[in-house]
């Protein structure tokens, strides 16, 4: 039987196989996603036994491979710095291509993308704040390089962090600033966290939203509490607001069609929704 999977390590708290299954489910469709761990030191040999597997469909990749898997792609030693696999600085599908070589996209920046929606069009010539320097933070700052905003300021605990990651990212011609993450914020029409920040187990976003336009945007990555504290907050003053299910929903249904070449059975969002959220 045809099968994907997520590797990582830990990997058990992954929520992509419940998502995976349910569409494979609803689709009716012959074919397994499963969860499994794999050390660092094996990810070498993972990738040699999976290529020689026929029914192997692909993989998402999770922590602590999502940057160490980019030299097992088929262009994945590429030294441009232009280059997606680069400027993101990770990658979480992985499939193999006609030749047997492997390919692999960063699903975060399709995810968050999508999760924004027709509001991106909007955004041009306007203020965008990005709260945090990680990994998922790359995604987001590749992602506004195409919508182009007027200023994309990164408000990070460590400034340092923050300006390397825009260094990497190569927003070329873009303004961009670089704020600490306890500063006053701007009159901006988006705010991004893409920090732990409000996680179950995790303080909440240490913020005052007061300063936003008035119909500003606020979009959480997190998505253990669907609804965080920055969310009611931003509730509380009348703004819109975009949960992490959305994306995560989103970036999982880009690697689905990669895996099983059908696209993700999207009609049955709510319900999935509920089932992720329970
Ligand atoms: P990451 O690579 O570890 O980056 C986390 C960022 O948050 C870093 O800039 C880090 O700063 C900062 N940070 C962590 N703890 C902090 C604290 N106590 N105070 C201030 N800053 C803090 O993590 P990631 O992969 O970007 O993930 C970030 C969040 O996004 C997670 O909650 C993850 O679940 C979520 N996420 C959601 C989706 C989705 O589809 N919805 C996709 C990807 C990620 P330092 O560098 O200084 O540590």
């Amino acid at each position: 039987m045809i099968y994907a999977e997520v590797i990582g390590d830990p990997v058990a708290h992954s929520k992509s196989p419940l998502i995976h299954d349910f569409w494979l489910q609803k689709l009716g469709l012959e074919g397994d996603y499963r969860a499994t761990q794999v050390p660092p030191d094996q990810l070498s040999a993972y990738f040699e036994a999976r290529r020689g597997d026929p029914d192997w469909r692909g993989c998402n990749v999770t922590m602590p491979h999502k940057r160490s898997v980019i030299p097992f792609l088929h262009d994945g030693d590429s030294k441009d710095p232009n280059h997606p696999h680069n400027r993101i600085g990770s990658v979480n599908v992985v499939a193999p291509l006609l030749d047997g070589a492997l390919g692999g996209v960063s699903s975060d920046v399709a995810g968050f993308l999508e999760a924004l929606g027709g509001a991106s069009a909007g955004l041009r010539g306007k203020h965008v704040v990005l709260i945090g320097a990680g990994g998922s933070a790359r995604a987001v700052a590749f992602a506004m390089f195409m919508i182009d905003p007027g200023i994309l300021s990164v408000y990070s605990r460590s400034t340092e962090k923050a300006e390397r990651m825009l260094q990497q990212v190569h927003l070329d011609g873009m303004k961009v600033s670089v704020r600490g993450l306890h500063d006053p914020l701007p009159p901006a029409s988006l705010l991004i966290n893409a920090t732990p920040l409000g996680m179950v187990g995790q303080p909440p976003l240490p913020i005052d939203l007061s300063p936003l336009a008035d119909d500003a945007i606020i979009f959480d990555l997190v998505y253990d509490p669907v609804e965080t504290s920055l969310l009611q907050q931003a509730k509380a003053r009348g703004l819109r607001t975009i949960n992490g299910l959305e994306m995560l929903i989103a970036q999982a249904a880009h690697a689905f069609v990669h895996f099983f070449g059908r696209p993700a059975p999207r009609e049955h969002d709510a319900e999935l929704r509920v089932l992720l959220a329970s």
